[in-house]
């Protein structure tokens, strides 16, 4: 098994299980996850992708 990574700024979780903070976001059918930090900077931008960035 592998830590999440935070998809923005490469942080990776202390464990492999996901941090409650973390964000997960299904992208292109990939899970990505974003640590608090970027999750709080970029929530926007990531709820608009979940529903226009593939089509
Ligand atoms: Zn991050």
């Amino acid at each position: 098994m592998v830590n999440p990574t935070c998809a923005l700024c490469g942080q990776q979780a202390e464990s492999e299980d996901l941090p409650l903070t973390w964000v997960t976001s299904m992208e292109n059918g990939r899970r990505l996850v974003y640590c608090d930090r970027c999750a709080r900077e970029n929530v926007r931008s990531i709820e608009s992708k979940l529903d226009s960035a593939w089509w």
